[in-house]
């Protein structure tokens, strides 16, 4: 039997990070998520040209240098320069131009007079305030020179990355690829989404799980399919994904029973492994290369597979796609106790109390229970030798309930 670090060790010396491609500026929703490979710098000065930081006037800070309330300057409105406004303006002496936000100031003022200081005049404006040169003005590359680097490589990026990453002035982003998994789901019994099982029969649930799962962790996904439980079954759905796919995972078929086509096809092939885990739920598991394509053959049961995923496969898959390999973990204290087997990793289901400070196990740990897998909120890992949990004890606990 391996532990559970033992077998993520295992696998991740299995994951290498996948080339990178460069990706057209155009596809930007496609590149949060991803790994930058080179860093990104700007091709431009940000802003690109010198604006307003305010809605207001555009003026001479010298023009309204004895501006008081009780002495207020009195300017001609000369012009109106709203955002977009693409002329190139030059302000004469003794005059103002009402502007917007992120219109271009023009030439000769250096400073804008927030209207919140005027009586909003639109031919003549009267104005209660000085300001000095340079206020409420964003100067033309004061934020990033070109050159500059923006994004180091290595960073995963995130929806906070857009703005600068749109704004740079590139075509192109050097990305990690991101790995494109295929789903296999084994078993005679299972049925496709919409249909009533009959006697025997159960509905292929791991599949679209799965598939959630690899669209939810940042990856792409290359197919979701399903086969039978014969060695040929699993041999003839997995020999043509391992071209389309960089990695495959599979459910069902490693445990002890008569019947399992994963090691029918695979077991003594020199390229496969199974093997046993000190953990609960997701004991049985293979692991394996087909066609230099890494396939993760996890146990069928939904709970099983779940845990699974998180545990083994996300970790690879990050890697793959150049990310560091641990999904978040947060500590929490025990609302109420509860057994965990001795020598086994377990990883408990618990609902949240008190924000996710305080954990509680669901009802009925058993791997095949599915609604207690939708009502939980989260795992809780139980280390190999502990095997009772009390009030106030503290755990670490994986968050199903995020997006990320
Ligand atoms: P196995 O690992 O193939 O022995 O399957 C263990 C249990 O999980 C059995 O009750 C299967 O019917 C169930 N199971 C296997 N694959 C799936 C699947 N794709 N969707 C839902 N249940 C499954
Ligand atoms: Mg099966």
């Amino acid at each position: 039997m391996l532990t559970v670090e033992e077998y993520q060790r295992r696998l991740l010396q299995a994951a290498t990070r996948l080339p990178s491609e460069n990706r057209p500026i155009t596809e930007i929703g496609s590149l949060v998520g991803a790994v930058l490979d080179k860093d990104v710098r700007s091709a431009v000065p940000l802003p690109g040209f010198t604006n307003s930081a305010m809605d207001g006037y555009a003026v001479r800070a010298a023009d309204v240098t004895t501006a008081s309330a009780d002495a207020p300057v009195r300017m001609t409105v000369s012009d109106d320069i709203p955002a977009g406004d693409t002329r190139q303006l030059t302000l004469r002496p003794g005059e103002c131009a009402r502007i917007m936000t992120g219109a271009p100031l023009p030439d000769g003022a250096d400073a804008v007079v927030p209207v919140e200081i005027t009586d909003g005049g639109l031919e003549i404006v009267t104005i209660s305030e000085a300001v000095t040169a340079g206020s409420s003005v964003r100067h033309r590359g004061e934020d990033v020179q070109p050159g500059d680097t923006v994004i180091p490589a290595g960073t995963l990026l995130l929806p906070r990355h857009v703005p600068v990453l749109a704004s740079a002035g590139l075509t192109e982003v050097a990305v990690v690829r991101r790995p494109r998994v295929a789903v296999v789901s084994t078993g005679d019994e299972l049925l496709p989404l919409g249909e009533r099982p009959g006697h025997g029969q159960i509905v292929d649930s791991n599949g679209p799980m799965l598939a959630a799962l690899v669209a939810q962790g940042g990856f792409e996904l290359a197919a979701v399919t399903r086969c039978g439980d014969t060695g040929e079954a699993v041999r003839a759905a997995l020999t043509p994904l391992a071209d389309s796919a960089d990695a495959i995972i599979t459910t069902g078929g490693v445990s002890a029973g008569a019947f399992e086509p994963l090691k029918l096809a695979f077991e003594g092939s020199g390229s496969f492994d199974f093997v046993k885990l000190t953990m609960q739920p997701g004991k049985p598991q293979g692991f394996g290369i087909i066609g230099g394509t890494p396939v993760f053959a996890l146990p069928g049961n939904p709970v099983s597979s779940l845990v699974s995923f998180l545990v083994f496969v996300a970790p690879a898959l990050r890697a793959m796609a150049g990310r560091s390999p641990e999904i978040a973990r947060h500590r929490a204290t025990v609302g109420e106790q509860w057994q965990s087997p001795p020598g086994r990793t377990q990883f408990a289901r618990v609902v949240y109390a008190d924000n996710g400070h305080v954990v509680r196990p669901i009802g009925g740990q058993g791997s095949h229970v599915m609604g207690g897998l939708a009502g939980c909120q989260a795992l809780a890992i139980v280390p190999a030798d502990v095997t009772s949990l009390s009030v106030g004890d503290e755990v670490e606990v994986i968050s199903l309930e995020g997006l990320a």
